[in-house]
């Protein structure tokens, strides 16, 4: 493929893409060399021959290992990105709720190049890379803020519709902090697009739909000081409950795990940060990714948290034993159809991170403290 002298980079991506591998990239300065080289006067120089340097666009994460203690919410990130659930972190500020989202894409499974090439044309299609050579390798992680308007957020505006912030996060993380202060109406918008993936825009112009499969992490203080279960909290119980209401509903449905975060200990506090904990992290994660493509081969479901509903028996294999342990814990907390499912699904996505072929009794204890421990899990 001959190209003009200084787009060899994005058509090289292109061409990353597979059933490309046997193509050139050759780029030109003026039309003189392209005459010369079919007359066979000159030699063109493959682009791709010497490997193509692309500055990325995304920032990389930061290391699991620069978090102190939380290593029950580390676990909950963990089982997330393993099984593809929608976290909710639940406790006071300033102990790490924002970085564990950030750390999130650096445990994800790696992208493949269809997927770069896919996300690289999103983010240039937004405006987001300002250069040539800029491409997006990594996974995407958006943070917004619950003042952020609904087109923003979901997409559109006036004209063309743009893709909002959901897109932006396509295939990477969707960081909602301070879940609670988010206006009604906004949660209830984003309800659609985590449900199907896609978000579909409805203008003059016409219809467009623009994809938004990510992992939704969402963080709240426990009240509205946000020292719920200390001595500091100044609410009174009437408020903690308004407060931690506001989450009811549809999008807590589509929230498979909770954890609650706590103070750091002194110990903690002080504790060294470690190095190259999020790539082991990631290896575990994309191991138990791979027991989950066996399991769905030949069907539309890509992990565990995507299972549908009335076909839990069919995949979860619990053990006899787990069988007895779900069944327990089903009939003694009297759960919903709905907590049912999302508990047999996290606990299949502990039992992957654990390399068992069945659900065994601890992995469903496991999943109990983050499905049906959680803080603000009701009876739904
Ligand atoms: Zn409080």
């Amino acid at each position: 493929m001959i190209v003009p002298a200084g787009n060899e980079k994005e058509c090289a991506l292109i061409l990353a893409k597979g059933g490309h591998e046997g193509c050139g990239v050759f780029p030109v300065g003026k039309l003189e060399e392209v005459i010369a080289f079919f007359r066979g006067q000159h030699r063109l120089t493959d682009a791709r021959k010497n490997g193509i340097k692309f500055e990325e666009a995304v920032e990389k994460a930061p290391d699991f290992g620069r978090i102190k203690g939380q290593a029950l919410a580390k676990r909950a990130a963990m089982i997330s990105a393993a099984g593809g659930h929608n976290l909710l972190m639940i406790g006071p500020p300033g102990e790490g709720k924002s970085m564990l989202a950030k750390a999130m894409p650096g445990i994800l499974p790696r992208l493949r190049d269809a997927e770069k090439v896919l996300l690289t044309r999103i983010h240039s299609a937004c405006g987001k890379l300002e250069r040539d050579g800029l491409a997006v390798t990594r996974r995407p992680m958006r943070s917004i803020h619950h003042t952020a308007s609904k087109n923003a957020i979901i997409g559109g505006g006036s004209g063309v519709p743009r893709p909002g912030e959901i897109t932006l996060a396509h295939l990477g993380v969707l960081f909602l902090d301070e879940i609670a202060e988010f206006q009604r109406a906004t949660l209830e918008a984003l309800r659609q697009p985590i449900e199907d993936g896609v978000v579909h825009l409805t203008r003059v112009q016409g219809a467009m739909q623009f994809p938004c499969k990510f992992t939704l992490v969402a963080a709240m203080n426990p009240c509205p000081c946000g020292y719920a279960g200390s001595e500091n909290c100044r609410c009174s119980k009437a408020d903690v409950e308004k407060y931690q209401q506001r989450l009811s509903g549809p999008i807590l449905d589509r929230i498979d795990l909770q954890v609650e975060l706590k103070p750091l200990t002194v110990d903690e506090r002080f504790a060294a940060s470690e190095e190259g904990v999020s790539s082991r992290m990631r290896a575990q994660v994309e191991r138990a990714r791979d027991r989950q493509d066996q399991r769905y081969e030949g069907t539309q479901i890509p992990f565990n948290a995507a299972m549908p509903g009335g076909h839990i028996g069919d995949y979860c294999q619990f053990s006899a034993a787990g069988l007895e342990t779900f069944r327990g814990v089903v009939a003694s907390r009297t759960l919903s159809t709905r907590s049912m499912d999302r508990l047999a699904k996290v606990a299949r996505t502990i039992a992957d991170l654990g390399e068992s072929a069945a659900v065994e009794p601890p992995h469903v204890q496991e999943a109990t403290t983050f499905v049906i421990g959680g803080v603000l899990r009701d009876s739904s």
